[in-house]
């Protein structure tokens, strides 16, 4: 068995989590540990064993992960057979501390658990994950790789919101962004790709799963991306509003008779496709566009819209672009989205090659066409390999 390195993402009621082979690239096994908290949990998990899918009570995530970590000697083998070097662990939000990959200390999970006011539904899930893994494997680093890291380097101007400075610091309140890892990854993958220095050229990413953001990065380093405080920001996106006039919320609060868990219902997961459509999948909401249906139509256009205003803006900030990239399950499989998005664009050295954007190829490949000034393309994210890749570094 190679060394591996074990990534863990802890969310409210799941475990995801993978073994990584960090030389080769390659996942060993993966798992799912869903509805935690519940008499009928379930853990579906693969590895070189083949295929297990079990529903039993998880009561918490204690139980959850030692479920996973069984999973791993089922065959009578033991855990330690799987040769793990190091745990890798997604947390979402860092703040202003945390600007790296870092090792898991008690002093780190303390300054995490403080970060929990900005990321309440995150933080605390993916402290309970590193709890109890620090637990069941306390010979092995455990690092800690930040959503928010890559977007460090914003500059002031990117990162301060127009409100009163002194209220802004009280509360934290600034441009932090998130799938930081996606980005960083995807963006370095396009560079390589391109077989160019990643600080010698400027590039958009967008990562358009059921989250979405689109990120600048100029020169190697992040300078502006949609997400802001929170994840809500920017982009139109499965569940979630993106941009709104703050306004609207005020009259909803004061007109609309919501309360603040009524709004934040609302704009995370009532909004964006499935507020507008009804469907928050992307392929549910292109099965009805093909059907007919107007406002289906309609959110596609938002969405569309959305997408390419970003676009232009982030050219402008950059003073010219050199690679864009689409990433994540919609970016990466939806060569409409990517047509549309980019579409009528020649007159700024944009075009896409609609034969190469219609292949459907695994792997990096670019879908402009050969004197496009602006290469295009679609490279697919792996932020457990981004993950793996960092905790391996670290040790
Ligand atoms: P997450 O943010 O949950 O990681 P993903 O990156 O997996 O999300 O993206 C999920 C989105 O990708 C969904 O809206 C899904 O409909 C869309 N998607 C996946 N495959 C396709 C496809 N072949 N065509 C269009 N959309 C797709």
């Amino acid at each position: 068995m190679p060394r591996t390195v074990l990534v863990i993402n802890s969310g409210s009621s799941s475990i995801k989590y993978q073994l990584i082979d960090p030389v080769a690239g390659t996942p060993l096994a993966n798992g799912v540990v869903e509805r935690i908290g519940e008499s009928d949990g379930v853990i579906n998990h693969s590895d070189t064993h083949g295929n297990v899918e079990e529903t039993t009570n998880i009561a918490d995530h204690d139980d959850g992960l030692r479920l996973a970590f069984d999973m791993f000697s089922r065959d009578g083998g033991s855990l330690s057979d799987w040769n793990i070097v190091a745990v890798g662990h997604r947390v979402v939000h860092g703040g202003t501390v945390f600007s790296q990959p870092t090792i898991i200390t008690d002093d780190v999970v303390r300054t995490v658990e403080k970060l929990s006011t900005l990321a309440p539904l995150h933080n605390p899930p993916n402290l309970l994950g590193i709890e109890v893994a620090r637990r069941m494997l306390p010979d092995v680093p455990h690092v800690a790789v930040f959503d928010t890291a890559f977007f460090h380097t914003l500059p002031q101007a990117a990162k301060t919101y127009a409100i009163d400075s002194a209220v802004a610091e009280k509360h934290g309140i600034q441009r932090y962004g998130f799938h930081g890892t996606s980005h960083e990854y995807v963006s370095r993958r396009a560079a390589e790709f391109l077989g160019k220095p990643y600080d010698s050229i400027n590039q958009i990413v967008l990562h358009l799963g059921n989250g979405a953001s689109a990120s600048a990065v100029q020169a190697g380093q992040a300078v502006d991306t949609t997400m802001g405080l929170t994840p809500l920001e920017g982009l139109v996106m499965g569940t979630r509003s993106g941009d709104i006039d703050p306004g609207a919320l005020l009259h909803l609060l004061r007109v609309g008779g919501y309360s603040v868990d009524e709004l934040d219902q609302l704009l995370n997961r009532q909004s964006g496709l499935k507020g507008l459509s009804g469907v928050n999948d992307f392929r549910a909401l292109s099965e009805l566009i093909s059907q007919g249906d107007e406002q289906a139509k309609l959110t596609y256009d938002v969405y569309i819209h959305r997408l390419r205003k970003y676009v232009g803006a982030y050219m402008l900030e950059m003073g010219g672009v050199d690679v864009i990239t689409f990433t994540a399950g919609v970016g990466e499989n939806a060569p409409q989205v990517r047509a549309d998005a980019l579409a009528g664009l020649e007159r700024l050295g944009i075009a896409v090659d609609s034969a190469a954007n219609a292949e459907r190829v695994k792997g990096p490949r670019m879908i402009s066409t050969p004197d496009s000034a602006v290469a295009v393309l679609v490279v697919p994210t792996n932020e457990e390999l981004a993950i793996a890749l960092a905790a391996w570094d670290m040790v």
